[in-house]
Parts: C-alpha cells; sequence; structure tokens
C-alpha cells in the first residue's frame, strides 16, 4: 500500500507562484498524484504485486498483458515523484556545465529539449536520462510511459499532460515548457542524478 504522504512536496504549494500556480499543484500533487496512488493499491491488492516496490512493481508489469492499469498507475506515482523533485522555488537559471557539454552547449540544449516537450502530440512526458552507456539523452514518453521501464536512468522529467499546464498557461505549452528551465526546474536534483 502507498500512501500520498510518501511522496510529499519539498516546498510550499504557492512556492513556485507565479509560474506555477498553488491551484495547480494542489489539484496536480493532491488530486492527481493521488489518484493515480489510491488506484494502484485498488488494483495491486491481492495480485503478485501487492508487496512489491513501485520501482519493482513497474518493470515487472511492463510485459504484463493483463496488467495494463497497474502498470499505467504505477508509472503515473513514479513519474509524478520524481517531476516534483525536479521543480523548485528560484529554480531554473544557467544550465549546469555537465548538460551543456552533453548536448554541444546551453543553447542547443535548450532548444532540444523544448522541440521534444513540444512535440509530444497527447498526454506524455519530456526527459532527460542516462543511457546504458551512460550518455545524456533526451527522450519523451508518452501517457504513462518511463524510461525506467526500459533500463533507462531518469534525470530530469517535464509533465506535458494538459493537467500539468492548462490552469496556468492554457493552450500554451511552448510558454510552459520555456518556463519551467528559466524559472522552476531545480538543477540541484537534476545535477545529483547525473553523479
Ligand atoms: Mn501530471
Amino acid at each position: 500500500m502507498f500512501n500520498l504522504t510518501q511522496f510529499p512536496l519539498q516546498f510550499d504549494e504557492s512556492a513556485l507562484s507565479p509560474h506555477m500556480s498553488s491551484d495547480t499543484l494542489k489539484c496536480h500533487h493532491g488530486k492527481h498524484l493521488a489518484a493515480y496512488i489510491n488506484n494502484l493499491n485498488d488494483l495491486s491488492a491481492n495480485t503478485k504485486y501487492a508487496d512489491m516496490s513501485l520501482v519493482e512493481i513497474i518493470k515487472n508489469s511492463i510485459n504484463d498483458n493483463n496488467a495494463t492499469k497497474i502498470f499505467n498507475n504505477a508509472a503515473q506515482v513514479f513519474n509524478h515523484d520524481f517531476f516534483f523533485h525536479c521543480l523548485a522555488p528560484n529554480g531554473g537559471g544557467a544550465i549546469p556545465d555537465d548538460v551543456a557539454h552533453a548536448f554541444g552547449g546551453a543553447e542547443k540544449f535548450c532548444d532540444e529539449f523544448k522541440l521534444a516537450a513540444s512535440s509530444v502530440f497527447g498526454s506524455g512526458w519530456a526527459w532527460v536520462v542516462l543511457d546504458v552507456s551512460g550518455a545524456l539523452k533526451i527522450m519523451t514518453t508518452a501517457n504513462a510511459d518511463t524510461p525506467i521501464a526500459h533500463g533507462l536512468r531518469p534525470v530530469m522529467a517535464l509533465d506535458v499532460w494538459e493537467h500539468a499546464y492548462y490552469l496556468d498557461y492554457q493552450n500554451r505549452r511552448a510558454d510552459f515548457i520555456a518556463t519551467f528551465l528559466e524559472h522552476m526546474v531545480n538543477w540541484n536534483f537534476v545535477c545529483e542524478n547525473i553523479k
């Protein structure tokens, strides 16, 4: 059984305003993430998944055709907790050298990340990951899919489901992506994931 208190926000709900409102965080963390947790608990009860860790559930359910709903909800719990850790008050600013160098410069990194995050059709996620060779890569996943199901190590995540930005940005996803990089991304957390 999982509980929302295991996945707390690392800052006050109003701390990212005006870039991300308390209304968005109240709904996104307090309702959307909570619903994924509740669904996962209900779906996995009395199954082989009931006693697994979150990561074990994801890795075991990805290839289980009878556990698609369990995978979707478990992956969304992981993705959201990871994404909320990627946000920080007074975040953003200069792209760290480790990230910039891997993509041929800060501007190239931003361009590539913005293009990837903008190109997600419908609901999904934009990521920076470490691939199996240890190289930093930008990728996207659709719906609930998550890099850890594919042997990749997540470094940075941006939720581009409409519920992540619609209250604050309506249809302007590009503005949300740019503001994430300029004012919200928690580079300390991202750099810890590269080490
Ligand atoms: Mn979300």
